[in-house]
């Protein structure tokens, strides 16, 4: 990919956007950054950039920048439908993610993973498991550390590990995974794209470069998953907590088991941290992925029970009066709830909404009606929850995080769990998911353990 002198313009000023127009400045080509925010709000960003020679356009997109530009390369947050970049691609201007311009500059071979649910667990144990296994790895993409970031640091992996949004995919050319996994997929972002299919369509952009000699890890018990394997040109790892397999790997009485081109390991789960059904799922393709590409199965084995887990993600935060809490505040969608609800038998007190993302709640009716005792729901999308479940359970309605932890203290009986798992984003109280979750565990923490008045 030649960028000397080649006019690109960059869309999106923040870690991302600051890491792309760097390297791409390193590499002699002509930068300029838009962004919607205007200068005083994207300070700390434009300091990290003082030494360079960039043009800068904030505040607004410049048409005529877009349509002059050789190549567009858009940040992560930014949606690939926003009117300028639509119109780019309406006059044949190249557009591209920071995945697909990094992808070309990175030699290690990359694995990487996408899905409605799980891409970070997966990603962060690919990660753990490698490197336990003695390889330099270098972890990224939506995570957090742009991809374009090992490539100007200069440093030697050798193996990456990306984590892939669907919107990332959108904006892909040559990007070719070594391996690729698809963990799931359920209705999510439908505020962001025109149908489901247009979202499934995208996260199976993931395959779209691989051949015959590149590995497809995909989960076949998600029935739209296996819909779509006609389509994977690369060799098929099927995952399954359902069927035992020929080949493949598969999960069956406390013993995960990989089968592939003749090698056979198996794994007790005896001694793995993370819980619930779901991180069977991570697990699994985690290990598929690092066994494939040279990893003993004795030290992934070590590093999977080494691993447990990540914030915000089914995180036990304490007990009060015999009652758990758990924080799941990275439960923004249905389909993890789902999830969520799975790895409790019964007496859950769920806390849910936030800002609705217009799918559809009913896939947690049967949860719902068999493992919530009470329902609490606030936020913007609390009377549409209300609609698709109230009637299932006792269900209340609130105005706050605490006024619905404060009631859940109040409702729950001894032996059962207080869930917050919101089914939903948080930007309509929250600036993110984070910061939703920390209110929330600070709010379980000011608990008192006496009895709940
Ligand atoms: P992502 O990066 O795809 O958002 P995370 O690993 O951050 O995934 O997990 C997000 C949420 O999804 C959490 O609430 C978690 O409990 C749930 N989850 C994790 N893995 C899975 C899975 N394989 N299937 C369904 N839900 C999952």
């Amino acid at each position: 990919m030649e960028l000397k002198h080649k006019k690109i313009l960059v869309v999106g000023l923040a870690r991302t956007g600051v890491a792309v127009a760097r390297f791409l400045a390193d590499r002699g080509a002509v930068v300029t950054i838009t962004d919607m925010k205007d200068e005083e709000a994207l300070v700390p960003y434009l300091e990290q950039l003082a030494d360079l020679e960039v043009n800068f356009e904030l505040g607004r997109h410049d048409k005529h920048t877009f349509l002059m530009a050789d190549l567009i390369v858009v940040s992560p947050g930014v949606p690939m439908d926003i009117k300028p970049l639509l119109l780019a691609k309406a006059h044949r201007r190249p557009v591209i993610s920071e995945i697909e311009l990094a992808s070309n500059f990175i030699k290690a071979s990359l694995v990487a993973i996408t899905g409605t649910n799980g891409k970070t667990t997966t990603t962060t144990l690919t990660g753990e498991i490698f490197n336990a296994c003695g390889f330099k790895t270098y972890v990224g993409g939506n995570i957090g550390n742009p991809l374009i970031e090992l490539v100007t640091s200069g440093e030697k992996a050798e193996r990456v590990v990306a984590e892939i949004s669907s919107f990332q995919l959108e904006g892909i050319r040559n990007f070719h995974p070594r391996v690729a996994v698809l963990l799931n997929i359920t209705e999510d972002h439908l505020d962001r794209y025109e149908s489901f299919q247009e979202y499934i369509d995208a996260k199976m952009r993931i395959f779209e470069n691989q051949t015959g000699e590149d590995f497809a890890v995909i989960n076949t018990d998600d029935p739209l998953v296996a819909e779509q394997a006609g389509k994977i040109k690369a060799q098929i790892i099927p995952m399954s907590r359902q069927k035992e397999l020929s080949q493949g790997i598969y999960h069956r009485d406390g013993f995960i088991t990989f089968r592939w081109a003749g090698r056979e390991e198996r794994f007790s789960t005896a001694g793995f941290k993370l819980q619930g059904v779901h991180n069977i799922d991570n697990i699994m393709a985690a290990l598929a992925a690092t066994l494939l590409m040279g990893c003993a199965a004795d030290k992934a084995l070590a590093a999977v029970n080494g691993f447990s887990g990540l914030p915000h993600r089914m995180e036990f935060v304490r007990d009060v009066n015999g009652v758990a809490y758990y924080e799941d505040s990275k439960g923004t969608n249905v389909g993890s709830v789902v999830k969520s609800l799975e790895s409790f038998v019964g007496g859950v007190t769920l806390i849910a909404g936030g800002k609705d993302k217009g799918g559809d709640y009913s896939p947690l009716a049967d949860l719902v009606r068999e493992r919530v005792r009470y329902l609490i729901l606030l936020g913007e999308a609390k009377e549409r929850i209300n609609g698709a479940l109230g009637n299932l359970t006792s269900t209340h309605l609130v105005g706050s995080l605490e006024e619905a932890v404060t009631l859940a203290h109040q409702l729950t009986e001894p032996g059962g769990v207080v869930l917050f798992s919101p089914a939903c984003s948080s930007f309509d109280m929250f600036k993110n998911y984070e910061e939703r979750g920390e209110r929330f565990k600070a709010v379980v923490r000011a608990l008192s353990s006496g009895e709940a008045e």
